[in-house]
């Protein structure tokens, strides 16, 4: 009996692919960056969704992004436990070592985490039934609906910006002027980013915002 004829292997058909289209292109900036090291000014901490695409976003090229993703783009608290968290180590890193200029929290539209917030993760997800907690703050007392589903991605987005401002070194930062935060909302279907405006209070459509982020010193517990 013949052996059955393998699967493409696709994912090796793309680093082969990446190794003989994209890296020629390219290859002189990879090569300055491990020459002169990476120097990204921006942190852009993202949901793990796989429809949130930062490079795509952003315009960014490599080099230019230091990059934590997580379920629900959220911020532990800084509280001192000291524990193996990833997403807190990377935001040290980023601050201290990288000593990145801007640092961005991302959600978007219709996220499973904010849902699973809600709902609920399923009974052996123990570590991500806790991790959800980081959420808790920001959901609302409501059924979920779309424009509550909708509302609560914003409200953590801006629940994850005051956690931010726990960390010793970014607020350090913020407060001497080197250190600018950002909250984003990414409406998947329409390709467009809401920014948070901390003045107003509320997010705008890039398209109609001044800036990409401002004024992140905000009063404690104020979520729109
Ligand atoms: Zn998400």
């Amino acid at each position: 009996m013949d052996k059955p004829t393998p699967e493409p292997d696709e994912l090796l058909h793309r680093l082969r692919e990446f190794h003989s289209d994209y890296f020629p292109r390219h290859q002189q900036r990879f090569q300055d960056l491990v020459a002169h090291g990476q120097h990204p000014k921006t942190l852009f901490i993202g949901c793990s969704d796989s429809r949130l695409v930062p490079y795509l976003l952003t315009g960014a090229e490599p080099g230019d992004l230091f990059i934590v993703r997580n379920v629900g783009a959220f911020v532990p608290p800084y509280d001192g436990s000291h524990g193996l968290h990833g997403t807190t180590a990377a935001i040290e890193f980023a601050v201290l070592n990288l000593k990145v200029e801007h640092i961005i929290v991302c959600g978007h539209t219709h996220c499973g985490a904010i849902r699973a917030a809600y709902e609920g993760a399923p009974e052996e997800a123990v570590n991500l039934h806790n991790w959800l907690q980081l959420a808790n703050e920001a959901l609302l007392p409501v059924q979920t609906s779309p424009e509550a589903l909708y509302r609560t991605e914003q409200r953590s987005v801006v629940l994850q910006l005051e956690r931010l401002l726990d960390y010793p070194m970014v607020r350090r930062e913020v407060e001497a002027g080197r250190l600018h935060l950002h909250g984003w909302h990414y409406v998947i279907e329409d390709g467009l980013v809401h920014v948070f405006d901390a003045q107003q209070g509320s997010f705008l459509p890039a398209a109609e915002a001044g800036h990409s982020g401002n004024e992140p010193i905000l009063p404690p517990s104020f979520l729109p």
